[in-house]
């Protein structure tokens, strides 16, 4: 997995507003209707939307992206993101966690305040957590600690993990088998690693999240033959926006801004790489999203338990 951030450059605000209008179709778009999927990752509370977040919202309903997953990768993201969904409770929900770059921020009083977060019913999973130890903004024992007490709250809260990993493969496959049988699932979100990680991450019982990394005709190709032998069932996909706008839109976007819109996008990408119909791979992604975070269509919060039943979601050990 790479580091979402490791694309900070975002367009600012105004000229995203001036670059909507002549931005491109995406494909996907022509099919008629377009599939109804969700996006499993998109950090729509990030500042870069706050002059457009409605129109993002409607562009990507506009393309079929019916339900988003909204990262919480903070306390304060987290808030915002369930903000959001209050706004909007039947298409968004929320992840609640602190990425690892702010491993250091995760005091006892912060984690007291996020396990609370994390009980609500509009978070479905607890995340970002992971290791980063390719920036180490926050020391390593910091970043293990903070994972550690993350996948325990996972646990006590019997919701899946949204999980974060760039360069600490070993360290961060050893954390989680110290976790296996006892998490309700989960997802390496923006997985482009190689075969064996992939296989190690399925062999824990984890969903593989596939992001517009895949369109990167210089660092993706690699990822377009590891996706043909991720089974179906395991496999979701995400936009990361505004992080990682796909390379290959043609037109080229005048933003680097990415956007939930683009997500036919990768499920396109996705789907030719693995020789999938991308309505085959979007009616099986949705149902895996559904599965993993327990958000079936239509579901309003007041329809939803407070607290899922772990014992309907633990992993088989
Ligand atoms: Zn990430």
């Amino acid at each position: 997995m790479q580091n979402c951030r490791a694309h900070p450059t975002i367009a600012p605000a105004n000229t995203i507003a001036n670059a909507i209008a002549v931005d491109t179709p995406v494909r996907a778009a022509d099919l008629n209707p377009p599939p109804p999927i969700i996006d499993i990752g998109v950090n729509l509370a990030h500042d870069s939307f706050d002059a457009d977040r409605e129109a993002v919202i409607e562009r990507a309903f506009g393309v079929g992206v019916t339900r988003m997953l909204i990262t919480g990768s903070s306390l304060a993201s987290t808030r915002a993101a369930l903000e959001l969904v209050r706004q909007r409770p039947l298409q968004l929900r929320c992840t609640a966690g602190v990425h690892p770059h702010h491993a250091d921020d995760l005091q006892p009083a912060q984690f007291a305040e996020l396990a609370e977060l994390a009980q609500l019913p509009q978070c479905l999973a607890v995340g970002e957590c992971g290791l980063d130890y390719y920036r180490n903004f926050a020391p390593r024992q910091a970043q293990l600690d903070a994972f550690r007490r993350q996948l325990e709250l996972a646990v006590q809260v019997g919701k899946p993990v949204f999980l974060h990993e760039r360069d600490a493969h070993a360290d961060f496959r050893a954390v989680l088998g110290e976790f296996h049988g006892k998490l309700a699932g989960g997802v390496a979100h923006c997985f482009t690693g190689t075969h064996q990680q992939a296989q190690s991450y399925l062999e824990l019982g984890l969903y593989l999240g596939i992001t517009g990394w895949i369109c990167d005709e210089r660092r993706g190709v690699h990822l377009r033959e590891v996706v043909r032998h991720i089974p179906a069932e395991r496999l979701l996909i995400e936009t990361d926006a505004p992080y990682l706008l796909p390379r290959d839109l043609r037109p080229r976007p005048s933003s680097r801004r990415n956007e939930p819109r683009y997500l036919p996008h990768v499920l396109q990408a996705v789907a030719a790489a693995r020789g999938d119909t991308s309505a085959e791979l979007a009616h099986i992604t949705s149902a895996n999203a559904q599965r993993l975070f327990g958000w079936h269509a239509g579901t309003a919060l007041s329809a939803q338990p407070d607290r899922v039943e772990l014992t309907d979601r633990r992993i088989p050990e």
